[in-house]
């Protein structure tokens, strides 16, 4: 591996710099309403790596002062019984994000879920709501992913306007937040997925290369444009020499090469979802307490 490179995008430094300012933002919270930040996680089921994730996200937010409430639900719940514990946070006056931890059973609906979250409390941006005002451009609550690598390509490029971005892979919770970004940024983006033709032609006239496909090492400097600069969001488990690794959808080692940027699996894109969330968490806080004063005022 190659390490302390300045080709390499540091996703550790740049969260923990990030959560350096987050943390005023949760001294201010703290000031003005006399109590934390809340965040409340849900987590259905005994899954080990949301479990992991979970851990490291209250891990977090206890480091930056935000009160934290694990709720650990059996992975045999019904939705209905789901849904009406999310429906008990929505309503607490001292809960200020939800975040359902994914993927959930098979036999709940993510969708039913991600709705029944209030848009206010939706630390994940995933709401309908949410999401709709990420797409018309409006100020709104954004996914942490697409937010963190935004956050890492504006530490590399302050202007981002007039880039060419391929993002491949067109989920919900990355690729398609992550193309309303960059579109807000006046970025030229193409967002390609599995039954995209001709992939390599498309992606070798990318400044900018976002892969999140989650198939490991699947881009190899055959896909990519000399002098571009490559965010890595995929994390993929794979066995090598009967060990247990963590590798992005980029073949790191090749790719390097070529590159203007890359973030490195583990330690590039991951670190900075965590940092957003916690952003997201006290984001979500200042707008309620703030509908809350307008309202009070009629
Ligand atoms: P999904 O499985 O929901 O989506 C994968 C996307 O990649 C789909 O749009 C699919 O296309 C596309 N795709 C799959 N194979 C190919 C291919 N060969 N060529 C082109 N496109 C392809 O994944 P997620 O978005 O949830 O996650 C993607 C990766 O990012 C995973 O490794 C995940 O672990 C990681 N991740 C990392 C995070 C982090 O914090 N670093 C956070 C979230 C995810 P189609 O739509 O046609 O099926």
């Amino acid at each position: 591996m190659i390490n302390n490179s300045d080709k390499i995008i540091n996703g550790k430094l740049s969260a923990d710099n990030f959560l350096i300012k987050v943390l005023k933002k949760v001294e201010d919270f703290e000031n003005l309403y006399e109590r934390p930040p809340c965040l409340a996680v849900i987590i259905v089921g005994n899954d080990p790596a949301s479990k992991i994730y979970v851990k490291k996200k209250i891990k977090t937010a206890k480091k930056i002062n935000i009160k934290s409430i694990e709720i650990q639900l059996p992975k045999d719940i019904t939705e209905a019984d789901l849904l009406k514990q999310i429906d008990k946070l929505n309503y607490s006056e001292n809960v200020d994000g939800i975040l359902v931890q994914l993927p959930l059973p098979k036999h709940i609906f993510t969708e039913n879920v991600i709705n029944t979250i209030t848009p206010l409390k939706d630390v994940d941006g995933f709401h309908p709501i949410n999401f709709g005002n990420l797409c018309l451009g409006n100020d709104s609550i954004v996914p942490c992913t697409p937010l963190g690598c935004l956050y890492l390509l504006k530490n590399e490029v302050k202007n981002l306007s007039g880039f060419n971005v391929t993002i491949v892979g067109r989920s919900n919770i990355v690729g398609k937040p992550m193309q309303a970004l960059l579109i807000k940024e006046n970025c030229t983006v193409t967002l390609a997925h599995s039954k995209t033709k001709s992939l390599r032609e498309i992606t070798k006239k990318a400044d900018i290369l976002i892969s999140a496909i989650g198939k490991p090492e699947y881009i190899t400097s055959e896909y990519i444009k000399p002098n571009s600069i490559i965010i890595d969001v995929g994390i993929n488990r794979i066995v090598e020499k009967e060990k247990n690794k963590l590798v992005g959808d980029v073949k790191f080692e090749e790719v390097y090469q070529l590159v203007k940027k890359i973030t490195p699996v583990p330690g590039g894109v991951g670190p900075m979802t965590i940092a957003c969330l916690m952003y997201n968490t006290v984001k979500a806080s200042f707008i309620r307490k703030q509908k809350e004063f307008r309202e009070s005022l009629f």
